[in-house]
């Protein structure tokens, strides 16, 4: 857990250039922290996990969870760009060398960016092998059509990663068989077969539906074997997974911190707020689930970066911290009573942002069915 005082230092330094108004606006104008990611890039930061010889700082998970919860810390929202933290990692692990040395490099130099992974869709929602967007090899390309929705950052990414049919679900063995992973270079797409429409929600980020009407990919797009992109995307989960628990983290110790000042400051009936054991006992209450998460967390990055399987600590971590954000959330709102509706005081902003995570990228429930069936052994629910 201890060791990253350095990665710490430097990412608040970065965030410091930042202060709360800059989010306050991005969120009030429904924008893009530009500046904010480009010097996120621009320091390397994003590029942490990227092997050194494709020109990353080749570092783990751990040091990557630590950037992503000191950007939630600081008052930020790593959701703009965690994206390239964990899809970069598909390529790395499933991609052919010629892949990894076309787009690896370039993305740790920050020239490109592959910040969306497109994998939900309308219609089979949680249930990703009903999706019906399909790819039909001809020749040297894949012909792509259907749908996709709530896919992020597409419109500040250069390549998304998609999961697509390549076999129908009638005539695999295997229902988590025949769909197959692409790199998509959206520069040449966005109009040309992909259009998209943007999805207006309760936090001021950027997702999308998606539609494609005979996209051309090229076949060299395909990333590892033809038919096993379920199998690709899963791997990729513990590390999203991780990442997301680190950002709730950093939303949780954010909504304490702010907790405990206001309770300090915030003099009524002659004596801080904060006094009263109704106002304090929440805030300790909620530190400790942080605090407790915070530990799961970590046992997940040492597992992984360790290269030992971690599928069951980093649901759990997600599912802890999605969890201890959402109740430091309440409290440092409640404490803050009508002013933690106040734009100005960032609470309520924070408080929207957080509570994405017990929705999405996976559900509380499917973190439960994880545990019961596969740490429990209880039978498969679905
Ligand atoms: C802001 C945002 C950004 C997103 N970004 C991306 C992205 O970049 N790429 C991407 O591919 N997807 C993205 N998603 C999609 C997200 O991963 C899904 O919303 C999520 O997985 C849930 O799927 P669903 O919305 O279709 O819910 P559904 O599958 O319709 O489920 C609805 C509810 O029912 C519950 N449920 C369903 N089946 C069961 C069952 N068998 N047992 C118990 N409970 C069940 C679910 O847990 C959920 O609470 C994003 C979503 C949001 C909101």
């Amino acid at each position: 857990m201890s060791g990253y005082g350095e990665i710490r230092e430097g990412v608040r330094a970065l965030c410091a250039q930042f202060p709360d108004d800059y989010f306050r606006d991005i969120d009030a104008e429904r924008g893009y922290p530009e500046a904010f990611v480009d010097a996120l890039i621009g320091a390397g930061w994003l590029s942490a996990m990227i092997p050194e010889e494709y020109g990353g700082t080749g570092l783990g998970l751990g040091a990557a969870s630590v950037i992503m919860e000191e950007i939630n810390h600081c008052g930020g929202n790593a959701g703009a760009v965690h994206g390239q933290m964990y899809n970069m990692g598909t390529l790395l692990r499933h991609g052919s060398d010629a892949q990894k040395r076309k787009y690896l490099p370039p993305i740790a130099e920050g020239k490109l960016r592959i910040q969306s992974m497109a994998v939900t869709e309308p219609t089979a929602g949680t249930d990703t092998t009903r999706i019906k967007t399909t790819a039909v090899r001809r020749d040297d390309r894949y012909v792509v059509n259907g749908q996709k929705v709530w896919i992020s950052r597409v419109q500040h990414s250069d390549l998304m990663i998609l999961l697509a049919r390549t076999t129908s679900l009638a005539e695999v063995r295997k229902r988590s068989e025949g769909m197959s992973i692409f790199i998509v270079d959206l520069r040449d797409a966005i109009g040309h077969g992909l259009t998209l429409q943007p999805i207006r929600n309760l936090v001021n980020h950027e997702t999308n539906e998606l539609f494609f009407d005979n996209l051309e990919i090229p076949a060299e797009n395909l990333i590892g074997e033809e038919g096993r992109g379920f199998r690709y995307i899963l791997d990729g989960l513990n590390a999203e997974r991780t990442l997301i628990a680190a950002e709730c983290i950093g939303d949780g110790y954010w909504f304490v911190d702010r907790a405990v000042k206001y309770a300090n400051a915030r003099v009524v009936f002659d004596r801080p707020i904060g006094m009263n054991q109704g106002v304090q006992f929440p805030i300790a209450d909620a530190y400790i689930e942080i605090e407790a998460a915070n530990l799961m967390r970590f046992r997940a990055c040492d597992l992984f970066d360790a290269g030992k399987p971690c599928g069951a600590e980093a649901n759990m971590a997600k599912y802890l911290a999605a969890k201890a954000s959402w109740e430091a959330a309440n409290v440092c709102l409640q404490t803050h009573g009508g002013f933690g509706f106040a734009t100005e005081y960032d609470v309520e902003r924070k408080f929207r942002e957080t509570r994405l995570y017990q929705v999405a990228p996976v559900s509380t429930n499917m973190i439960f069915a994880y545990v019961a069936e596969h740490v429990l052994g209880l039978p498969r629910s679905f």
